[in-house]
């Protein structure tokens, strides 16, 4: 039997920076040369935050990702996504101090039960959602 489930990743939290080599006149950023392909200014060495757009590109270009999850994160296709909570595991530890969070909607005979689970450096926290229940009023009695 195999599992259809639904996944989706957020990526929150501090993602470090990287270093970069920047043009100045052409306020452009690359990672190599000494110069501006463009205009052949010297490049100046700065750092840059991390974005989450290319984290997330990153990841989903593990194996086990790449049709469950689109570029943005959102579900691309079900799947049984068997790995994608030990790739994380491992992903997780190259952005230490950044929160993943996946949300899985689990598919079964009987019904939708959707779980979140948080990842932060190699380790995750994994929780249901909790149910709250309406509190009586007598005036929504019909
Ligand atoms: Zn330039």
């Amino acid at each position: 039997m195999s599992y259809e489930n639904g996944y989706s990743l957020k990526i929150t939290g501090d993602l470090g920076n990287i270093k970069s080599l920047h043009c100045q006149k052409c306020e452009t950023s690359t990672l190599d040369g000494k110069f501006c392909k463009e205009c052949g200014t010297k490049l100046e060495k700065t750092t840059v935050p991390i974005k989450e757009t290319d984290v997330m590109l990153e990841f989903c270009k593990t194996k086990h990702v790449d049709s469950l999850l689109n570029e943005d994160g959102s579900t691309n296709q079900l799947g049984s996504g068997n790995y994608i909570e030990s790739d994380l595991l491992k992903f997780s530890k190259k952005y230490p101090k950044a929160l993943f969070i996946l949300d899985i909607v689990w598919e079964d005979d009987f019904c939708s039960l959707p779980s979140r689970h948080f990842f932060q450096n190699g380790k995750r926290q994994c929780g249901g959602a909790t149910i709250v229940f309406e509190e009586f009023d007598k005036n929504k009695l019909k």
